[in-house]
């Protein structure tokens, strides 16, 4: 076993997400020796909990998990962390259009019996065209060159014809990759519904990516799996340069130089290409690196003694047209208090109230909260708020999207080891790509590799 001591490994795996923790756990389970160079002072990555007093959290990273996935349901299992299931299935849901509030049960707006007509007619089209792509390689799908090529705003004009259909499927781009239909390539955004179980499944909740939190936030996870580790992991250690050769490789950071066998970089990719390597990456991964930007996520909570909505038959989701918060949850713990409504503002909306003030955003949220549920929202005891794309070893979120031509010319590159150096993350995934279940995945398919080739 490596201490934190100890300078060699048979395998250096770079980040403690739940993709280079995963890549740890299980190389340690075959009795193989393992550092982990995490650069930020905690583990988790995109997971993360923070207080709101008496004991309790609130999930400002990665939260929901779904039915069906399976990989950080069992580890969340393994390490002893329940799930629950989130509020109100019950209960009535808000949705805001055209400037009018109206409240509906289901799982999809039904105000407007055309827009939804259109709308599932939409999703259920888009799934079906996903069917025909393999997730183990994409860019290999019959009409793979065809989509690559447009942007999903593209498709959206030429294939919906209300105005209302394509503000409500751009919502759900929003939604479930954080950035702008112009954003991501057709095929990228096909790729993600399929690998994540289809559209409906990605934004819906009972049944859906949505049904289930767990009880003490999703970072705990990340910590138990840390604590079985032990001193295997190192926090605060950024890692800026790795070099192999024939006899290893060796992985230098701030103040630190380790070597291994094989190194794992467990980050995502446009991380990856901040990292320097020697020798240096070929031409294909080097371009997929610069090509892969991530989503633009600011996640709002708010917390008030009681969630006031529930006493009203309210579920505290409210989905709209009108940003900057244009979804939201009940985040409130297991125990339901205090209660707490959890907002996202996504894609272009989260690149401009970047770099507003905290103040300008806390009031634009509540503002958001207050249109949707009423005079008492705008005056939460607490409210906390992240921006990822202000997160240096972020650098935005849920995750990579890939533009128009990327996917069809790099997708080769994501997962193909360079040498001693192989690559994990959620954006290496077959399976919930840009979901903790994927990072999951990832990690176990990153140790296989690196099991099967150390001597
Ligand atoms: C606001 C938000 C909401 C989300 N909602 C959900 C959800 O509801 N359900 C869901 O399943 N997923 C959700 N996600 C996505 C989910 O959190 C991620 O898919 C998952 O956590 C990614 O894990 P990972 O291990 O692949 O990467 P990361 O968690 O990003 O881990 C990478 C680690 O590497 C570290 N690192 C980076 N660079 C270096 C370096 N040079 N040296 C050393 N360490 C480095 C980072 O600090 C980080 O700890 C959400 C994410 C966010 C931010």
């Amino acid at each position: 076993m490596a201490t934190a001591q100890a300078n060699a490994a048979d395998v250096v795996v770079v980040g403690a997400g739940f993709a280079g923790l995963t890549t740890a756990r299980e190389l340690v389970a075959k009795g193989r020796s393992v550092i982990v160079l995490e650069a930020r002072d905690r583990v988790g990555g995109r997971v993360l909990v923070q207080p709101i007093g008496n004991g309790q959290v609130v999930d400002v990273g990665g939260q929901w998990t779904g039915p069906g996935q399976d990989r950080i349901l069992a580890l969340a299992g393994a390490v002893g962390v329940e799930s629950f299931p989130t509020y109100g299935a019950e209960a009535q849901h808000m949705q805001y259009r055209d400037g009018a509030l109206a409240s509906y049960s289901g799982p999809v707006p039904d105000t407007d019996p055309a827009l939804l007509t259109e709308f599932v007619g939409t999703i259920q089209r888009l799934d079906e065209m996903a069917a025909e792509i393999p997730t183990e390689a994409p860019w290999t799908a019959p009409h793979a060159q065809e989509w690559d090529a447009q942007t999903f705003q593209g498709w959206m004009d030429a294939n919906l014809t209300s105005d209302g259909a394509k503000a409500f499927m751009r919502t759900v781009i929003e939604a479930v990759y954080a950035v702008e239909p112009h954003d991501v390539s057709l095929l990228y955004m096909l790729f993600y519904a399929r690998a994540g179980g289809g559209l409906m499944y990605l934004t819906g909740t009972e049944g859906g990516a949505q049904q289930d939190r767990f009880d003490g936030g999703a970072q705990l996870v990340a910590i138990k799996v840390t604590e079985e580790l032990g001193e295997r992991v190192r926090l605060s250690a950024p890692v800026r340069r790795i070099s192999q050769d024939a006899s290893g490789v060796q992985v230098d950071g701030d103040g630190l130089s380790v070597r291994g066998q094989r190194v794992v970089v467990a980050i995502p990719p446009t991380l990856a290409g901040r990292i320097e390597y020697r020798p240096a990456m070929p031409t294909l991964r080097d371009q997929l690196t610069q090509r892969t930007p991530m989503g633009s996520v600011i996640k709002a909570n708010a917390i008030y003694d009681e969630p006031f909505w529930r006493l009203e038959g309210l579920s505290g989701r409210a989905v709209s047209d009108t940003g900057p918060v244009k979804f939201t949850f009940d985040n409130s713990p297991r125990s339901g208090g205090p209660g707490v409504l959890v907002g996202f503002i996504e894609g272009g909306d989260a690149r401009r109230f970047s770099s507003a003030t905290e103040a300008e955003r806390r009031q634009a949220v509540l503002g958001c909260f207050e249109r949707y549920f009423g005079p008492r929202a705008a005056k939460p005891r607490k409210y906390i708020e992240r921006d990822w794309s202000a997160e240096e070893y972020s650098r935005g979120c849920y995750g990579a999207v890939f533009p128009a031509g990327t996917l069809v010319s790099c997708g080769a590159a994501l997962r193909e080891p360079v040498g001693r150096i192989h690559w994990a993350g959620t954006e290496t995934a077959t399976a919930s790509v840009g979901y903790m279940d994927g990072a999951v995945q990832s990690g176990e398919r990153a140790a296989a590799e690196v099991l099967a080739l150390l001597n």
